[in-house]
């Protein structure tokens, strides 16, 4: 018999909560880590006490996607116990790529920005490097099988919220490990991300997560643990009901595009009107999303005036 015990964290993000998953059988298993820092940490810890369970009684993390709030106690957790992580294969730039692959994605979120019409001085979330290191780290792809308190589960990867992504599955009772890839209590941002190294195209994030969403909708799912709320069972009307948001939000591009031509930014403050400062990336990576998706489907082309974008109706 598998146990699984969900820890709830506090986090900035996401509804202010982050779920950490603690499946026990005949190992123990910690789905994800939460946010970087001690006070997560301990959180962390002490709700493992209530359970009288420690650190040291886990056999390894498995990480559902390389978000801070979901990978970021990986560290800490590695300095306590020493536990191996499991996490997608296209994580291994961010893992082993150091303060380079820190500058080089920096640099792309400071060019994105200027090419939507808005100021990365004010709009950029300001990081600085911070070493990390990470050991024993294995790369997960579609298709494998993961050990989550000792039973198999299979990876399926689900890119579209970020590139790693990805579900777990129990087939014989469908229990899955979503992640952020559906949630019923929020509608989950697609995020622009830089191109892979080596790469000149980043990818068409909300293009991707549709797609994700709707080879998950074909599948059979059982009892689904998301990344930040309850368990559920519906999918397939939260996945329709994604879908559907979605293309309301391209519509409403579309009426804001009628006007005349319009780049990223001013789309957003039409758009998003409440996000200020450095948030304002969020909605600019929602837009950008939508934009991705409308030209694909014909509906806007993109014309550079400067070094900015400009979306046009068709
Ligand atoms: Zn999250």
């Amino acid at each position: 018999m598998q146990k699984i015990i969900p820890l709830t964290l506090d986090s900035p993000f996401s509804e202010g909560i982050v779920v950490v998953y603690a499946v026990l059988g005949e190992t123990a298993t910690l789905v994800d880590a939460g946010n970087p820092g001690e006070k997560s940490f301990y959180q962390l810890k002490s709700l493992l006490k209530d359970q009288k369970l420690s650190f040291k009684d886990f056999d390894h993390i498995i990480l559902t996607h390389m978000h801070t709030d979901h990978s970021g106690g990986v560290s800490l957790i590695q300095q306590e116990a020493g536990l191996p992580v499991y996490v997608h294969d296209l994580a291994r730039p961010v893992v082993t790529g150091g303060e380079t692959e820190f500058n080089r994605i920096n640099q792309f979120f400071n060019d994105f920005i200027m090419r939507c019409g808005a100021d990365p001085s004010v709009h950029q979330h300001a990081r600085r490097y911070k070493e990390e290191i990470w050991r024993d780290v294995h790369y997960v792809s579609e298709g494998d099988d993961v050990y989550i308190g000792g039973k198999p589960y299979m990876v399926v990867h689900v890119p579209g919220h970020s590139q790693t992504d990805i579900l777990l599955i129990d087939e014989q009772k469908g229990i899955t490990f979503v992640g952020d890839h559906i949630i019923p209590e929020l509608a989950v941002n697609a995020f622009i991300e830089p191109p892979l190294p080596g790469n000149n195209h980043r990818p068409a994030p909300l293009i991707q997560y549709r797609e994700s969403l709707i080879r998950s909708r074909g599948r059979q799912l059982g009892k689904c643990y998301s990344g930040h709320g309850k368990p559920f069972t519906q999918h397939i009307e939260l996945i329709d009901k994604r879908l559907a948001q979605q293309d309301a939000r391209c519509q409403q591009i579309e009426q804001v595009l009628k006007e005349r031509d319009k780049n990223v930014y001013e789309i957003c403050q039409e758009v998003y009107p409440h996000l200020k400062g450095g948030i304002v990336f969020l909605g600019l990576s929602q837009i950008q999303g939508h934009l991705d998706l409308m030209e694909a489907r014909n509906e806007v082309m993109k014309v550079e005036r400067g070094s900015i974008f400009y979306y046009k109706l068709i």
